[in-house]
């Protein structure tokens, strides 16, 4: 409800809105890997609980069965059958990791989805990132082929963005030349943001967060934090790399490349 009303508040601009997994989704499925590898009817068990977390969403939405969660149903049932035919010896852990670990931006961009045009009545587009976002094949750790992503770019999103002006598509997932799934590192959606920023030559970024915006420190760990209201590209990236998990380090680059704004905003406190 709370993305419903910041995409409500913004929706003057075209928007390509990133969404990430939900809750502690990423690391439940990390889990399911672990079992895939060793006890298969505990993964699928794993598996059956987040998808009854998703079920109690959407339930509380009171969305429909339609469009967009036929196809999250679809995604449950790909991973299962994933789970159902692997050999845990071949093709190795980092390829299983991010074949069952795409499931949370996925199914949470379906749900996203269904929700905005269901309740909000937002005419969007949603989008695989694995179209659009083409990386090597490094497994959990993504090295973006920037000349293929931003030739998708062109093919794919820019079409879309005359039919729908608001696109939805996940964080932290891409494909590689074999269409096999890849991520780009545990958060790695704010970096997923710059990319997509990167390829639109978008007018701004904005990175959402329970946070009033870039501390001077974590306020989970310091009591006497202020807010910094501005940062060069090079602060920024020293920040990130020396440990602010504010923004994931990878971010800053791509936008600094075509000197893109970023905002860093509270979605508790969206004005
Ligand atoms: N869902 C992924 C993670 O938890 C990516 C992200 O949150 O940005 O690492
Ligand atoms: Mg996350």
């Amino acid at each position: 409800r709370n993305v419903g009303n910041i995409i409500e508040a913004q929706k003057s601009h075209r928007l390509l809105i990133v969404v990430s997994a939900m809750g502690k989704t990423t690391n439940a499925l990390e889990e399911v890997v672990q079992w895939a590898m060793t006890d298969k009817p505990k993964a699928q068990e794993g598996l059956e609980r987040i998808r009854s977390a998703c079920q109690t969403v959407i339930r509380e939405l009171e969305l429909d069965q339609e469009q967009y969660l036929d196809p999250m149903n679809a995604c449950f049932t790909n991973v299962q059958e994933f789970i159902d035919r692997l050999d845990p010896q071949n093709p190795g852990y980092d390829y299983t990791y991010d074949q069952i670990v795409v499931t949370g931006e996925l199914v949470s961009t379906l749900i996203v989805a269904a929700y905005l045009s269901q309740k909000r009545k937002l005419k969007l587009h949603w989008q695989d990132a694995r179209e659009i976002i083409r990386t090597n094949s490094t497994h959990r750790e993504g090295q973006v082929n920037w000349n293929e992503t931003s030739w998708l770019f062109q093919k794919t999103v820019i079409p879309a963005f005359d039919k729908s002006e608001i696109l939805i598509t996940q964080g932290f997932i891409a494909s590689d030349d074999h269409q096999h799934s890849v991520t780009l590192g545990r958060e790695g959606s704010d970096y997923t943001a710059a990319i997509c920023s990167y390829c639109l030559d978008a007018e701004y970024m904005t990175i959402w967060k329970d946070v009033p915006g870039v501390l001077t420190a974590d306020p989970r760990l310091i009591g006497n934090v202020s807010l910094i209201d501005r940062l060069s590209y090079l602060e920024a990236i020293e920040m990130t790399y020396y440990g602010a998990q504010v923004i994931h380090p990878k971010t800053i680059k791509p936008l600094q490349n075509k000197n893109i704004p970023l905002k860093v905003k509270s979605f508790i406190d969206p004005e």
